[in-house]
């Protein structure tokens, strides 16, 4: 019998290759299919590659430091991606301020 697992997402059961493997979860796979994960990063790219090119086009524009508003609500590890690719290195203090 082949195993299955439940996606968390599209909520299908599906075979458990359709999964990406992943050690920490307990299973060793992740909890949503190859399918979901699959079309959430592309979403996730192409906001990012969006709001981008939006900085880069302030910044072009205008010589001033593009501090956006956008960048609260990243990630503190997408804000390091986010900054590296713009070309900013060092340090950079931040507060994240999380609601529970
Ligand atoms: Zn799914």
């Amino acid at each position: 019998m082949q195993e299955t697992k439940k996606c968390n997402k599209c909520g299908k059961e599906l075979p458990i290759d359709s999964f990406y493997k992943r050690a920490l979860n307990k299973d060793g796979h992740m909890n949503i299919c190859k399918d979901c994960f699959n079309s959430q990063y592309t979403d996730k790219q192409k906001k990012t590659n969006t709001e981008l090119d939006k900085m880069l086009n302030v910044r072009n524009n205008s010589n001033i430091k593009p501090i956006s508003k956008e960048l609260s609500s990243y990630t503190p590890r997408e804000l390091i991606e986010e900054l590296r690719s713009r070309g900013y290195s060092g340090k950079l203090q931040i507060t994240h301020t999380i609601t529970v």
